[in-house]
């Protein structure tokens, strides 16, 4: 099979050419129905050797969704032809966290690893993933549709579940990026949530799409941006903020309109700084990092989805055409998610 895949650090992903896996005991080997093109790829590809702790090569494709091939020896209660969900995250199975289903906290696995990160992903027509415990079924979504939401809706997902008590009514969230995630994050605090919200970013095609998708306000991502989200909540800054892009510019942006008693939760990885002093941000104001969310969330967001109250923005292209996705991701051209389809 074709595979796109890491060789070298530092360098564009290859197409290969791989045999299709055979799964081993306890493995599943699933056929690749879509595979999301996310922006943590962007910046892998930009870490130098040593940064993460993946052997190369590895095909990318951390997002991914598809239909049960073939089990391995002792692999029950899965049949072929089920159509499933394939949780990112691969801990050990075995640590306190891992046997609550929260493998994205797993004290013993490598930092940030799965299928599509240091494992072959799904940016192939077939993967291997390591156990069932990682495989939810579908009921009826479709692959395509369903495979963001097991990061971009996850992610998000996770990141507005931990902050609901300080969503109340009256309360404002506001998202930093809405392109893939982001957008999926409008969604899930509408749902979820009676906030306000308010979506900011630097493109306009953008923000019109999170206000179709539930955002209540929108806001260009510029040096006035503070000033219009202050005025937005009358000077109070919003309960929660969510930086979905984590640049130097966005924390900032991001700490000037949080509120005393706030969270604000970074989700995006572009490496930004910001200074964090007793003075500099509002009283008892929570920061946190988030990553990812566990196997027991990826049900309540496949649930959602299922009931139609989120939905991915996806854009369908073929595996030959990643390279060109990876690019237009990079150049802000992709409006919502791209989701490779390597079977068709
Ligand atoms: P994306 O490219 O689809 O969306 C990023 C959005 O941010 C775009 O709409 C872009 O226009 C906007 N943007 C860029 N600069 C901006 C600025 N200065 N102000 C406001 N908006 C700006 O990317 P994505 O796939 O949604 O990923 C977003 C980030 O989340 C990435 O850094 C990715 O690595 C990270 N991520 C984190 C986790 C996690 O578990 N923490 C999981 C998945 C992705
Ligand atoms: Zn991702
Ligand atoms: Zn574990």
């Amino acid at each position: 099979m074709k595979a796109y895949r890491m060789t070298k650090w530092q360098a564009p992903p290859e197409f290969c050419d791989i045999d299709i896996p055979e799964p081993g005991p306890g493995e599943v080997l699933v056929k690749v129905g879509g595979a999301g093109v996310c922006h943590s790829d962007l910046h892998v590809m930009e870490y130098p050797e040593g940064a993460l702790p993946y052997p190369l090569p590895f095909t990318l494709g951390h997002e991914n969704a598809g239909w049960v091939e073939k089990v391995g020896a002792g692999v029950r209660d899965v049949t072929a032809g089920e159509p499933v969900a394939v949780y990112a995250v691969w801990g050990c199975g075995r640590c306190a966290a891992c046997l609550v289903g929260a493998d994205n906290y797993c004290e013993k696995a490598p930092l940030f690893s799965g299928g599509g990160l240091g494992f072959n992903g799904g940016m192939a027509s077939h993967m291997i993933v390591p156990s069932a415990r990682f495989l939810v079924p579908l009921n009826g979504l479709d692959p395509r549709e369903a495979a963001p939401l097991t990061d971009a809706g996850l992610t998000t997902y996770h990141a507005v579940k931990r902050s609901l008590s300080v969503l109340t009514p009256g309360s404002t969230a506001v998202v930093i990026g809405v392109g893939g995630l982001g957008q999926m994050a409008v969604q899930i605090l509408k749902a979820l949530s009676p906030a306000r919200i308010i979506a900011v970013d630097v493109s306009t095609e953008k923000l019109a799409a999170a206000k179709t998708l539930g955002a209540d306000e929108v806001v260009v991502s510029d040096d006035r941006a503070t000033a219009s989200i202050q005025e937005l909540t009358h000077g109070r800054g919003a309960e929660l903020v969510l930086d979905v892009v984590g640049s130097d510019a966005t924390l900032q942006l991001a700490l000037s309109v949080s509120r005393r008693l706030g969270h604000l939760t970074l989700v995006g990885i572009a490496g930004g700084q910001a200074s964090f002093n007793y003075l500099s941000v509002p009283t008892e104001l929570s920061l946190a990092s988030t990553f990812y969310g566990s196997i027991p969330e990826l049900t309540e967001v496949l649930t959602l989805a299922q009931a139609g109250k989120i939905k991915t923005q996806s854009e369908l292209y073929p595996l030959d055409q990643a390279a060109l996705v990876y690019k237009r991701l990079h150049e802000g051209k992709i409006q919502g998610r791209a989701v490779i389809t390597p079977n068709g």
